[in-house]
């Protein structure tokens, strides 16, 4: 079994430095692919309001927990607050419309998902439109979100907050005004994307990053490259025996991003985690970091009107 790093967070609680993706696992696969992630010593759990898979994920570890595989104490829980809940009086709310989803008497790492919100319209409506089909951002400052969020950790219902998507300039001006410091800010993060400065300010500030969309989100139906069938990659991977996306994945752990790989596929979850065992030399740096291109696989461009969009 893979051994996978702690990372201890500046709250004194650890994180496994390795986690899985869940977005679009849903319908039964989502759930069958966690309890075999947990079976191939997965920890880190990553799922959001906004996937609609809370309840999979927190089902797949409960079986997990009377299978006698894991403790509760073993998972750690990652979800988040979507957009249209920033509303200081939604927070609570939206926390514990996800516990409900997850079965759990406690969430590891409460994220709010972007720094922008959205108006409120009913919990099931993500994307509140206007008539003309546009979104409907609301102007709710993300630092009134934040204290709402830590209040959560007062009532015990999470055990650490953070922040997502968040810019460097947001960071800073959430670190002047909290109480309670984020402990991880989850950004996009891949060969495409190397948001090195962002992620070296996080590192400065003792917040740790994650990084999402590790492999680039190689999705034939998106208008991304393509690093898994890279020439650069595959050459790498065959100086230590490995494929393009264990290269890519040890190359987010060597950078101080903790990786989330997202697959359904049980032979895939087995080769994401299996990068605990080699390690990049300076010239296999350089020719990665050579494949930044700055593409975001997500812009969020709809919110491109708010004072807090972060790109
Ligand atoms: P990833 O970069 O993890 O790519 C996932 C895709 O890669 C899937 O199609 C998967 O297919 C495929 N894949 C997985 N492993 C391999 C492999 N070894 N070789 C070839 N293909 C592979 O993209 P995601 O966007 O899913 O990002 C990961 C996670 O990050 C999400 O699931 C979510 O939890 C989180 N996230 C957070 C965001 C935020 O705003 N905070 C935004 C976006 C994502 P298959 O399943 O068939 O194996």
């Amino acid at each position: 079994m893979s051994k996978v790093p702690q990372i201890k967070l500046n709250n004194g609680e650890l994180m496994p430095g390795f986690g899985l993706g869940t977005y679009k696992s849903v319908g039964g696969d989502g759930r069958q692919a966690i309890k075999d992630a947990i079976d191939l010593g997965y920890r880190q759990f990553d799922t959001a309001f906004f996937y609609e898979n809370e309840d999979e994920v927190g089902q797949a570890i409960k079986e997990k927990i009377a299978e006698g595989v894991i403790k509760r104490e073993d998972a750690f829980v990652v979800t988040k607050l979507w957009s249209h809940f920033h509303d200081p009086d939604k927070v609570e709310h939206a926390c514990r419309l996800s516990l409900g989803n997850l079965g759990l008497d406690y969430i590891d790492l409460y994220l709010m998902h972007w720094p922008y919100g959205y108006e409120y319209e009913g919990d099931k409506i993500m994307f509140p439109t206007n008539a003309n089909g546009e979104i409907r951002l609301s102007n709710v400052d993300y630092l009134d979100t934040w204290k709402a969020m830590e209040n959560l950790v007062s009532l015990g219902l999470v055990k650490s907050i953070g922040v997502s998507n968040f810019n460097e300039k947001q960071i800073d001006r959430l670190l002047s005004a909290a109480k309670i410091k984020p402990v991880c800010n989850q950004i996009e993060y891949h060969p495409g994307l190397q948001q090195t400065q962002l992620v070296q300010h996080c590192v400065n500030k003792g917040i740790a990053v994650t990084g999402y969309s590790p492999l680039g989100c190689p999705d034939p139906s998106r208008d991304v490259p393509n690093f898994i069938t890279n020439a650069n990659v595959k050459a790498i991977g065959a100086k230590y025996n490995k494929s393009s996306a264990q290269v890519i994945l040890r190359y987010l752990v060597e950078s101080n991003v903790v990786p989330i790989p997202k697959s359904s596929k049980k032979h895939r979850l087995l080769e994401n985690i299996s990068i605990f065992d080699f390690q990049l030399d300076e010239e296999d740096h350089k020719a990665l970091a050579a494949l930044n291109i700055n593409q975001r696989v997500f812009p969020m461009s709809h919110a491109s009107k708010s004072q807090y969009y972060p790109f």
